[in-house]
């Protein structure tokens, strides 16, 4: 018997009936396009999360199609380079750029000097509840024991695979210090319930400086919500971060938009011919996209996720957002294969757009720094 269990977490989510009351809102006039009374919208899409009824149906269809198929293999999976990612966190200007996958959405990225968490998720279930809900098929390919101290924290979004409160409380109390938790307009109070103020809230576009970072959070299409009553409340984002020694891209999830497009334009202005390219490097969703007619407004599939990472022009993409917890119709295991023909299809080379194995570290070459500015001869 498989998929008999409807995902608590999703249908709280999708049955959400209104919106948290909050401050109020400035006149429509005068608000970006995306912010609406008590919460936001998405930008190219007339967007509403699926309702009950469709829940219901999917549901019910996979139950009856005994969906997702069972994997023929599990997920790939190494012991991480302890050595290695220790000795790079405490490298400073000397580190090597590099992401270790964690699972799911969670990657340690080091660059800058510096060492973030994407959308970290380490608990057994993807729920609020600990009996109940998507389960993990694979462990963490890092343990929170056994993380450098990370420096920041960027949140995609609220929903349970994504933001996980037990995670987020072991990382505010590792030692030396919470880490700085950088989140989408709305999530600054989820975290101030749970005793963290070390939090900087972004709207799309909006950037904050870390160091000799400069994270900025950008649109995609997709939605949020935890409970009965805060669908589409919260923002969700991706997010750029600009390293003088690299440009790293997450998308957290997303349908397929015109926004990839918008952030490569809104961001050419960072990017020399000689660079190659423009982010070194996008954490991409290759994973939770089937049935179509339920997700593909909000999860890409594979040959979408390669058209995301032509569309941002960035120079390499790790698949994320796979392999880790069953949350769709499709096996565990396809992404990889899915995400190989359409490259095939669409022209990517193999180290172009790649996947890894949980806890596995993937070093990637350095952007050269900008020369230092040089004074023009003065005429005399
Ligand atoms: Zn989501
Ligand atoms: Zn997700």
């Amino acid at each position: 018997m498989r998929a008999t269990c409807v995902c608590v977490w999703l249908a709280l989510a999708a049955v959400g009936l209104g919106a948290c009351a909050g401050s109020p809102p400035p006149p429509a006039g005068e608000r970006p396009a995306h912010h609406r009374d008590g919460g936001f919208q998405n930008r190219y899409a007339e967007f509403e999360p699926k309702g009950l009824g469709e829940l219901l149906r999917w549901r019910y269809a996979a139950w009856r199609d005994e969906l997702p198929p069972a994997p023929a293999r599990p997920t790939p999976r190494v012991a991480p380079d302890l050595a290695f990612v220790h000795a790079n966190a405490t490298a400073g200007v000397a580190m090597v750029p590099a992401v270790t996958w964690i699972g799911h959405a969670s990657v340690l990225a080091q660059l800058g000097g510096l060492n973030l968490l994407t959308d970290p998720q380490f608990s057994d279930r993807a729920s609020p509840l600990s009996f109940l809900g998507p389960q993990r098929a694979q462990p963490p390919g890092l343990a929170p024991a056994e993380l450098p101290r990370i420096d920041a924290v960027l949140i995609s979004h609220n929903h349970y695979d994504h933001l996980d409160e037990a995670s987020v409380l072991a990382l505010a109390a590792q030692a030396g210090g919470a880490p700085l938790f950088v989140v989408p307009l709305g999530l600054k109070a989820w975290f101030a319930a749970l005793g963290i103020e070390h939090v900087v809230e972004l709207d799309w576009w909006q950037s904050h400086r870390l160091g000799a970072l400069e994270i900025a959070l950008t649109p995609v299409q997709h939605w949020s919500g935890r409970g009965l009553t805060d669908r589409l409340a919260t923002l969700w984002g991706g997010y750029a971060v600009f390293a003088p020694d690299f440009h790293l891209y997450f998308s957290g999830d997303s349908g397929y938009s015109k926004d990839f497009a918008d952030t490569r334009e809104r961001y050419a202005a960072r990017q020399r011919p000689e660079d190659g390219g423009g982010f070194d490097l996008a954490l991409i969703p290759v994973g939770a996209y089937e049935p179509r007619w339920f997700m593909a407004a909000h999860h890409v599939k594979p040959d979408e996720a390669v058209q995301v990472h032509r569309d941002l022009g960035a120079k390499r993409s790790l698949g994320v957002h796979w392999g880790t917890f069953g949350l769709t119709d499709e096996a565990l295991d396809a992404p990889p294969a899915a995400l190989e023909a359409a490259r095939k299809v669409q022209g990517v080379p193999a180290d172009e757009f790649f996947v890894v194995a949980i806890g596995e570290t993937r070093r990637l070459p350095p952007r050269r720094p900008r020369p230092a500015a040089v004074a023009e001869p003065r005429t005399p």
